[in-house]
């Protein structure tokens, strides 16, 4: 029988003898010497039920995932207003792109663009200050996974960010000229790199997505952390924007809401099924996990857990 502890181990054994595995993104040392051999998936069902399989408990820089917290809770502290500092829209252009801001007057296409996660970095300072929107991200996130205090934030890796980070400069200073920027740059872009430079294994991402999963429930402790309407928001926003100029591929692929880092990590939601966690350091040309991707292909193919299937959901096989 296959079992979804079966489909998992044979994923991973596909993607341990792949060839083409990408390229690590190298902007800064942490990031280019991790191996390009890692490979690590965690699935963790509405039962709790978990599946983790080859480098799932090692920690990563999640980067880019980030922004998928960051704006949950924007849209807890602010709600709605949210939308009329970042749009809700997909960019089709790379992550860190210039370009769209000067025609669209400083609001971002989308809040998971580096832009647009620049402005809800921004929202979040205002809301609780430079050092405490950092120790809220943590408390946001840690009561959602069993092991708490190892989710930390790697220091060097956002230092590093920011000696490196121009563009992301060029960005926030950008918006700072239409009013869209609210506190000094430099606090905004020490907090975005900060949580950009969050540490996570595979379980520990799978785990804290289980309240996208849910509609915005922590099934650990009974609590709402979003409203359910806003849990779908992001979803929606995972699916049209969680990979860049890379998403409609990602969509016709997999058919999850995702999000992607150039850590190398996505974590996947099938809504109301399962919480997925995925990470391979290799990148593709859009910046996103090449066999990470590969691997949320072939879970969906075996489980049939693609949001856009006509059929009813599978039985969720365990
Ligand atoms: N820290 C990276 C940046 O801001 C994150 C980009 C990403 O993960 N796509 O450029």
């Amino acid at each position: 029988m296959t079992t979804l502890a079966s489909i998992i181990v044979s994923i991973a054994e596909e993607m341990r003898t792949a060839s083409e595995r990408g390229t690590v993104a190298n902007y800064i040392p942490p990031l280019a010497r991790v191996d390009l051999n890692r490979f690590g998936m965690a699935v963790v069902g509405m039962d709790g039920e978990t599946h983790t399989v080859g480098d799932a408990e090692i920690p990563f820089s999640v980067q880019s995932v980030s922004k998928v917290f960051s704006l949950s809770m924007a849209l807890n502290a602010m709600g709605k207003e949210l939308w009329g500092r970042v749009r809700q829209e997909p960019s089709g252009s790379a992550f860190n792109s210039i370009i769209q801001l000067e025609n669209e007057h400083g609001i971002p296409r989308n809040p998971f663009i580096n832009a647009g996660a620049i402005v809800i970095a921004d929202i979040l300072v205002s809301r609780y200050g430079r050092e405490n929107a950092q120790t809220k991200l943590l408390e946001f996130l840690r009561p959602l996974v069993s092991d708490p205090s190892s989710i930390d934030i790697d220091t060097d890796v956002a230092r590093q960010e920011r000696e490196t980070g121009f563009r992301n400069m060029a960005l926030a200073n950008y918006m700072r000229t239409f009013g869209n920027i609210r506190n000094v740059v430099e606090d905004t872009l020490d907090f975005y790199f900060h949580q950009c430079a969050l540490t996570m294994s595979c379980h520990q991402l799978a785990q804290v997505g289980t309240y996208l999963m849910t509609g915005g429930r922590n099934p650990r402790t009974g609590e709402q952390v979003m409203s359910e309407r806003n849990a779908q928001t992001i979803l929606a926003l995972m699916m049209m924007c969680g990979h860049y100029d890379g998403s409609g591929a990602f969509a016709i692929r997999v058919g999850l809401p995702g999000k992607s880092g150039v850590g190398g990590g996505i974590l996947a939601i099938a809504p109301g099924v399962a919480s997925i966690a995925v990470w391979s350091p290799g990148l593709n040309a859009q910046g996103n996990s090449l066999l990470g991707t590969r691997a949320l292909e072939r879970l969906v193919q075996h489980t049939g857990w693609s949001v856009f299937r006509a059929n009813p959901w599978v039985a969720n096989p365990t």
